[in-house]
């Protein structure tokens, strides 16, 4: 059991010094560097038992299927890269999933996606430059995104542990945009397209000129439309409780599902539209 001496990898039973292998959580067992690239470039593997780790495998093989068969076949310009020298992310809404690319992520076996109905926040993030000789402003900077995750803290509680679709092995995504830099301007891009996605975007340039006190923020513009399409269905129901009429009476039907839809969309920042693209997405895919 020393430093020199060989122990069995627990998925392929090969025999690993040292250097070749790493120790599974509470010395339960052993990876040896082949099946650690069946692995999420995003996990430890030291916090797993290999029971663990074998439903990951599985988990990852999955994602590498979705990623082929849904994500690899999209359209380039239905995809929206931002990448860095460092990492980055690029954007499928047509599946309502994105990828992180990382440099660790290529050595990899599997591929993997995120669904946007797993973000829970996001937002920038900057390490100032110590050493002022250096002269710029910043020694790092990027951006984080917090997804909604089955992910136990040290206090062993996750407030999302019973809720479907989370992710089972991510917390926390950081993507590094700039080092060396003086401005956050290389997070721009990143910020900007989850703003959109998530109905938080506004175009500063628009703000308090002409067009925007005609049209109103887009905010303002959203609750418009929402009460407009609250006065419709209900004009709606009116009618067909009146008329007694078989269209009039589906056609209300259809603009209360779509006002359910709205109301659903609005309260979540459209996850709840996300949910449904990513989940018929993954039912195709996977058969479930
Ligand atoms: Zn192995």
């Amino acid at each position: 059991m020393g430093f020199f001496s060989k122990e069995e990898c627990n998925f392929c039973g090969a025999k690993e010094g040292f250097l070749g292998r790493k120790t599974l959580l509470n010395k339960s067992g052993y990876i040896c560097k082949e099946c650690e690239k069946k692995c999420s470039f995003l996990i430890n593997v030291s916090d797993f038992t290999p029971e663990g780790l074998e439903k990951h495998m599985a988990y990852m093989e999955k994602q590498n299927k979705i990623y082929k068969e849904a994500y690899e076949v999209l359209d380039k310009k239905q995809k929206e890269k931002f990448v860095s020298s460092f990492r980055g992310i690029i954007f499928a809404d047509e599946i309502a999933m994105f990828e992180v690319i990382d440099p660790k992520a290529d050595k990899k076996v599997y591929k993997e996606l995120f669904r946007y109905d797993q973000i829970d926040d996001y937002q920038t993030y900057e390490i100032e430059n110590t050493d002022s000789q250096n002269g710029k402003k910043y020694a790092e900077v990027g951006v984080i995104i917090n997804l909604m995750s089955s992910v136990k803290d040290i206090w062993g509680n996750s407030e999302y542990a019973e809720m479907s679709n989370v992710h089972p092995y991510v917390k926390e995504l950081k993507i590094t945009l700039g080092k060396d830099v003086d401005t956050l301007s290389s997070t721009k891009g990143i910020i900007d397209k989850l703003d959109k996605l998530f109905n938080r975007y506004e175009d500063r340039s628009l703000l308090g000129n002409i067009k925007s006190s005609f049209t109103g923020t887009e905010e303002e513009k959203r609750n418009r439309d929402y009460v407009k399409n609250i006065f419709g269905t209900a004009g709606s129901m009116l009618k067909s409780k009146i008329t007694k009429n078989e269209d009039d009476i589906q056609k209300a039907e259809e603009k209360k599902q779509g006002l359910k839809d709205m109301t659903e969309n609005l309260a979540t920042d459209n996850r709840a539209k996300y949910t449904k693209i990513a989940n018929s997405v993954e039912d195709r895919i996977l058969g479930n």
